[in-house]
């Protein structure tokens, strides 16, 4: 039997890895990046520079860890919040309201549910460093192609690229539909425009001193900050998103103004860290796509006809902004990796009954 070939080793990709391993059916992960994960990267810490967070509405995802007895942790949000509402003004601080819906996280980093899928996997069925950049429906197979001219051949494709940069960087053959083509390249990704940032600590000075570590702003380069300490509360971090325009200054420069912003919110002490780490996410060759009309957070996730198989239903579109539950989140990315999975079965029996 020609393989089934699932394009991305994000949390999708290994989803319906995961998946067709269960159900036997042979394939091969082919990664453009040389590491696996995508938008989930977690850096030594743990510190998130993706993926963080999920609520009690991930139903999905939230069976999904327990099928794979991946533990969290609920997000720290104890104590005053801070707020810099005007360059001028001294921050002010809020208690949290009652009743906010708690978020969570994974135990030791969002990538323990990545490393958890591989470790279910055969090495060998993931292959990094392969970037593809041409997809040819030969009839009976599908021919890829990478950027090092080396060809496959697939009985079936998952696409696990977000639509966007698949519409931009992927030759088709024949060309796709122009109106497919045009729905791709307007499907917005999520959090492709943003910018993570993280400070560690040698201690949590923000607990003792009375803060949660969750700060917002309306000024300065900071839009939000929260705890982000580990489950055991021995490594203690704050971590954010920063404006996106910064992503035209350097590294240095955005850490520059992140330490003025940061003593703002919650003192002097947060002067006192000892990692910096940002994440620029536009500049990810293999998540986003540059110069573009910006489009509106979520546009098109979950369209319809990004859920219909293309190429005389051979390939399949499967990333979290193909999701109608929760498209752009990780509930989205393992809602369209199962189901992407359950459609070659499916197509894989029609197949061979015909
Ligand atoms: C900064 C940030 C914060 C986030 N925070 C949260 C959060 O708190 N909660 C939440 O639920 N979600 C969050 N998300 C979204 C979450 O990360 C995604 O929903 C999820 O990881 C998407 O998984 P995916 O497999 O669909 O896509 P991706 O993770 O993007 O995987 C696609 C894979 O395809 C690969 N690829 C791309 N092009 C090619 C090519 N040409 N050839 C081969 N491979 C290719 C990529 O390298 C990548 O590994 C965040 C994302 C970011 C960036």
């Amino acid at each position: 039997m020609t393989e089934v070939i699932i394009i991305g080793a994000g949390l999708a990709g290994l989803t319906a890895a995961y998946r067709l391993k269960k159900s036997e059916i042979p394939f091969r992960v082919v990664e453009a990046r040389d590491r696996i994960g995508g938008r989930i990267h977690t850096l030594s810490g743990p510190i998130e520079m993706g993926a963080t967070w999920f609520g009690s509405q991930h139903i999905h995802l939230r069976q999904f860890l327990t099928e794979l007895e991946v533990e969290n942790f609920e997000q720290f949000t104890k104590g005053k919040i801070s707020y810099d509402l005007h360059p001028q003004a001294p921050a002010q601080y809020m208690e949290m309201p009652a009743g906010q819906a708690p978020s969570y996280r994974i135990k030791g980093g969002t990538t323990s549910l990545i490393n958890r899928l591989v470790s279910e996997l055969d090495p060998k069925q993931i292959q990094l460093n392969t970037s593809i950049e041409s997809i040819h429906d030969k009839g009976g197979v599908l021919l890829i192609k990478d950027k090092g001219n080396q060809e496959y051949q697939a009985s079936l494709i998952i696409s696990t690229i977000p639509p966007q940069l698949m519409a931009n960087v992927i030759t088709f053959e024949p060309a796709l539909p122009a109106a497919t083509q045009k729905l791709m390249s307007e499907t917005h990704t999520w959090m492709g425009e943003s910018i993570k940032f993280a400070l560690s600590y040698t201690r949590p000075f923000w607990k003792e001193n009375g803060f949660s570590g969750m700060g917002f702003a309306q000024t300065g380069v900071i839009e939000e900050i929260h705890d982000h300490s580990n489950a055991e509360e021995t490594f203690f971090s704050l971590k954010g998103f920063l404006r996106t325009d910064l992503s035209e200054l350097t590294r240095s420069e955005r850490e520059q103004l992140v330490k003025a912003q940061v003593v703002k919110l919650f003192g002097p002490e947060a002067a006192d860290y000892i990692g910096y780490q940002d994440r620029v996410w536009i500049d990810e060759e293999y998540t986003s796509v540059k110069s573009v009309t910006p489009l509106m957070p979520h546009q098109n996730n979950g369209h319809p006809e990004l859920n219909q198989p293309l190429m005389n239903q051979k390939l399949l579109i499967a990333g979290t902004e193909s999701s109608p539950v929760y498209g752009g989140y990780m509930e989205g990315a393992v809602y369209a990796g199962t189901k992407a999975a359950q459609q070659v079965e499916r197509l894989l029996k029609t197949t061979q009954s015909s």
